[in-house]
């Protein structure tokens, strides 16, 4: 049963669901704020007024990306394509390297909008405002949004709504001990894009996820000294090979009376100029009026399998919130079951059987000691997460050859050494031979 969809973002979640859509026989307009498709991928160089985005979230969320200019992926381009769309194989805007510069994504992306017949389906300068359910038609959704810069407000009615506006927007910054005494520069991974302004400096970074790791290594090109604290750090503590001047820590124990950092291993304490936090981001969605859907903790929820609250399924649904995963093949994956709940050809668990499942996920997160706001970082499970949702649209479980593809490279980024980067194909000719 065709239905009439409201995307909210083109990003590479909500270009993807909207071409799932359209494949089951569905209305769909998709709404994007910015002038242009590609979400993270169209490199902004502006950043935030203030440089931690802790302002209110509205004005955090003033500039979408958080992008640097020299970044290249952190994954080869063969887990970066859609199926039937690959980026691998093909050259989208002259950069034909494994890892490709961002320029490469956003072109891949933007052709993928163009061929797959969703770029006419994208309203640009559409900034959503709010979603919520039509007054006496619980089923159905009322979409209010305006133009860029407008103050007229436009709603429309849609069938079934789905949510992909991204999530690597609003600064997570933990707060430190001591913050009080600190008196140097504070800023979040969001608003850098170039090293220069780190010149000399002795910067500490918090965090050694895929940014950190990048952006430690481009400022120590410049900085006087580079600190990374890390709570996974034990074993490699110390000077990191092949740098100058950076070294591991442990995590932040505290800012000390005399505004130095001290970490929780116990070494001398650093007199810094900066502290940039790499620790992630705040899932937010600022328009959704959704009695019972709320973000706790960063826990979006309460949802089903990461996509569908069960109270409003299967015609409210987020694609996209998962990490820790190949990120492209789970929003096409969670796209695909959202068009096919949608049609009728994936059968979703009645609202109660959903909730159920939620809390049993719960449960089982609390057992294993997984905080509550890791609730979509998908390890150690993901690939059980992923063959799920494939069983769902009938689709095999995933390829060893991609798993181990993904898992290589999250070594190669956790090395630190970033030769991976250039070195990945002679490598993988090596281990197959
Ligand atoms: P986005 O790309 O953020 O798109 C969301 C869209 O929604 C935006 O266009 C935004 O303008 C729009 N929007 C938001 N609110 C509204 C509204 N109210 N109304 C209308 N439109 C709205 N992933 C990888 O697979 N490989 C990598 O190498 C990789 N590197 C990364 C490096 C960095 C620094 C970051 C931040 C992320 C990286 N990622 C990487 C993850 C990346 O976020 C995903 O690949 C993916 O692009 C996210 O797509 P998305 O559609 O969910 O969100």
């Amino acid at each position: 049963m065709p239905r009439t969809v409201a995307v909210v973002g083109a990003g590479a979640a909500g270009l993807v669901a909207a071409r799932e859509l359209l494949r089951e026989g569905h209305a769909v307009t998709v709404f994007e704020r910015s002038a242009r498709v590609g979400g993270t991928w169209a490199y902004d160089p502006r950043s935030d007024a203030d440089p931690l985005g802790q302002l209110d979230p509205a004005a955090a969320a003033a500039v979408h990306g958080s992008l640097y200019a020299s970044l290249r992926t952190n994954l080869p381009r063969e887990l970066m394509g859609f199926s039937g769309f690959a980026l691998a194989g093909r050259v989208f805007a002259g950069d034909p390297r494994t890892f490709p510069g961002h320029r490469e994504v956003l072109a891949f992306l933007r052709a993928f909008a163009v061929e797959s017949g969703v770029a006419g389906r994208v309203r640009l300068r559409a900034e959503v405002v709010r979603v919520g359910p039509l007054a006496g038609h619980g089923e159905r959704w009322t979409v209010a949004w305006r133009g860029e810069g407008g103050v007229v407000v436009v709603e429309e009615v849609f069938d079934a709504v789905v949510v992909c506006n991204g999530h690597c927007t609003v600064p997570l910054v933990p707060k430190l001990r001591g913050i009080g005494n600190w008196q140097g520069k504070q800023m979040h991974s969001h608003n850098y894009r170039t090293p220069e302004p780190f010149q000399d400096q002795t910067v500490v970074v918090v965090g050694l996820g895929a940014s950190g790791v990048d952006i430690a290594r481009e400022i120590s090109n410049v900085a006087k000294e580079v600190h990374i604290a890390s709570r996974y750090t034990e074993d490699r503590l110390g000077k990191v090979d092949n740098y100058q001047n950076a070294w591991l820590h442990s995590e932040v124990d505290c800012i000390q009376d005399d505004g130095q950092v001290r970490f929780s291993e116990g070494s001398a304490s650093i007199a810094a100029d900066t502290i940039l936090y790499c620790t992630g981001y705040r899932y937010h969605f600022p328009f959704l009026d959704v009695e019972g859907v709320t973000v706790d903790d960063n826990r979006v929820g309460p949802l089903y399998k990461h996509v569908f609250p069960p109270k409003h399924a299967p015609n409210l649904s987020f694609v996209g919130l998962p990490v820790k995963t190949i990120m492209f093949q789970s929003f096409e994956l969670e796209s695909r079951w959202v068009a096919r709940a949608l049609s009728g050809r994936a059968e979703l668990p009645g609202e109660e059987a959903m909730a159920a499942a939620v809390e049993e996920d719960s449960q089982r997160m609390d057992a294993a000691g997984k905080p509550k706001r890791h609730t979509h970082a998908l390890m150690p499970d993901w690939v059980e997460y992923m063959d799920w949702v494939a069983a769902q649209v009938g689709e095999p479980p995933m390829e060893a050859r991609r798993r181990e593809m993904y898992e290589k490279a999250l070594r190669c980024i956790w090395s630190l050494d970033d030769s991976y980067r250039d070195s990945w194909e002679e490598e993988e000719e090596e281990e197959n031979r």
